[in-house]
């Protein structure tokens, strides 16, 4: 493949590290550059006119490994006239004029801030071959505004903030996004309206902390408000939302997830640790005790609900004690899944230069000890659902044996991942249709399903799905510049441990 030829649109490609912010905010760069008259490059393409890298600083390494790509690129680029670089995301917020000193061959780097930028920012660097460095200090419009490509037909995502008015002393986030910013109520609902008419199914309300929203309007409820205006919705059939935070957790959100018919029993509530001496120096202002105090009233709401997590193992200072202390919490919340992260020195933070960072092998041996005992429970709580009959959205390609099985693959609407059996039904359903089916064998990580489905609704989103195409939300933008030929029709194609 060559790069376009004058007169032709120029192609582009994203590549995502991160969380699910940056897997949204990469639907908005495709959907930036499709406005502009770029085209997606082909999946086996690997020169297009230009390359978007959306980075994560949160991982240990992420710069190394940007630096890497990069360097892996620029053969590539010096043998394509044309070709154009682009790095946005966190990193680049961090490392700002220091990613073209470092890779010169790069043309443009934004940041977090101003990804409505990115076409002018192209344009410019194009014009005065040159390379264009803008990063923002905070956030210029809120990005929900940028025109949006999805990537889904079933499932959207909807940002209902950005930043954080949290600190706690192991996150870059709060230094990258910047202080929250609540989007209206108003204005959340009609993008989720807006999805439901192009046949989406299930929304996921996005925010780093979700009970929070509502702080900048001054309306300590609004998110189970939201939730609750949500179930008001015609079409709309599953809504989810991340991540919650345990310090402002109120009882109102329970009793309107509970309440609430289309919001799923599904709760991703960010643990990090179940010593109270460690919260402390994460500076997470909520202790064990509330963290099972919440749980406990979810699960007397709704005692179907599966509750996920994310933990933290060998925080600097971490005791033998302590860490005995997020077994417990661990054992005690019944977890259906979490995700376990060893502790890793975070350049930036207040945990990067704090004393008793523990020796890797340490960590290594708590961590080993942790995922046992966490897998031991989510393969306890999952056999439970053996012989019940669950409802699965489905997906594309979620299990990776699927095509050698004749089974597909969705999620459950407790979150789940389902591998049920469709040879009988094979070709008639498609992603984005609704099946239900009976558990027949549990394992640590998911279900299987091994009759033949109980039911096949078809969906508008199934539609959407076997005619190839992704729902797309307009967002109001003015003055972009255009280039080449007009978008074409689009060809379809995940977590942070941020909290
Ligand atoms: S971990 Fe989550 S709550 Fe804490 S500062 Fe980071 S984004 Fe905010």
């Amino acid at each position: 493949m060559t790069t376009a030829a004058a007169g032709s649109a120029r192609t582009y490609q994203v590549r995502t590290y991160g969380c699910q912010m940056n897997v949204h905010d990469s639907e908005r760069i495709s959907g930036l550059l499709e406005e502009a008259g770029y085209v997606r490059a082909p999946q086996a393409d690997d020169t297009p006119d230009v390359v978007v890298f959306n980075t994560c600083a949160v991982r240990e390494n992420a710069d190394n490994r940007l630096y890497g790509n990069l360097g892996h690129l620029r053969p590539v680029k010096d043998s394509h006239p044309g070709m154009q670089i682009a790095v946005g995301g966190c990193l680049a917020q961090k490392d700002r004029g220091d990613i073209v000193r470092r890779a010169p061959w790069v043309d443009v780097v934004f940041g977090t801030h101003n990804i409505g930028a990115l076409p002018v920012l192209l344009e410019r660097a194009r014009h005065n071959a040159a390379a264009e460095v803008e990063i923002l200090e905070s956030l210029d419009v809120f990005p929900s505004t940028l025109p949006t490509r999805r990537e889904s037909t079933y499932a959207g995502w909807v940002s209902i903030s950005v930043g954080c008015n949290n600190t706690c002393t192991f996150c870059i986030v709060p230094a990258l996004r910047g202080k929250e910013k609540d989007r209206r109520p108003g204005d959340v609902l009609s993008e989720v309206r807006a999805l439901v008419d192009e046949g989406v199914l299930e929304v996921t309300l996005l925010g780093q902390n979700v009970n929070s929203y509502g702080v900048e309007f001054g309306d300590r409820y609004a998110f189970g408000k939201l939730l609750r205006a949500c179930g008001d919705i015609d079409g709309l059939e599953r809504v989810r939302f991340t991540s919650p935070h345990p310090k402002d957790f109120t009882d109102d959100v329970i009793a309107a997830m509970a309440e609430t018919p289309n919001v799923c029993h599904s709760l991703h509530m960010p643990l990090q640790s179940g010593s109270d001496d460690v919260l402390r120096a994460m500076r997470r202002s909520y202790r064990s005790d509330r963290y099972l105090g919440i749980i406990e009233k979810v699960r007397a709401a709704m005692p179907d609900a599966a509750i996920t997590t994310d933990i933290i193992v060998g925080f600097p200072g971490e005791t033998e004690a302590d860490f005995q202390r997020t077994l417990d919490v661990v054992r005690e919340a019944r977890f259906s899944s979490a995700f376990t992260f060893q502790y890793s020195k975070r350049p930036g933070t207040p945990a990067a230069s704090m004393d008793a960072q523990l020796p890797k092998q340490v960590v290594q041996e708590r961590y080993e000890r942790l995922i046992a005992s966490v897998e031991e429970i989510s393969w306890a709580e999952n056999k439970r659902l053996v012989g019940e009959t669950v409802e699965v959205l489905v997906a594309v390609g979620e299990g990776r044996k699927d095509g050698r099985t004749g089974r597909m693959s969705g999620r459950a609407r407790d979150g789940r991942l389902v591998h049920f059996d469709a040879a009988e039904l094979a070709g008639q359903i498609r992603p984005g249709d609704i099946v239900h089916t009976t558990v027949t064998y549990a394992a640590p990580h998911h279900l299987n399903a091994d009759g033949a489905p109980l039911t096949h609704r078809r969906t508008r989103a199934g539609d959407a799905a076997e005619a190839g195409r992704s729902p797309r939300t307009p967002g109001v933008l003015l003055g972009l510049p255009t280039i080449g030929a007009p978008a074409a029709a689009p060809a379809p194609t995940t977590g942070c441990a941020a909290h």
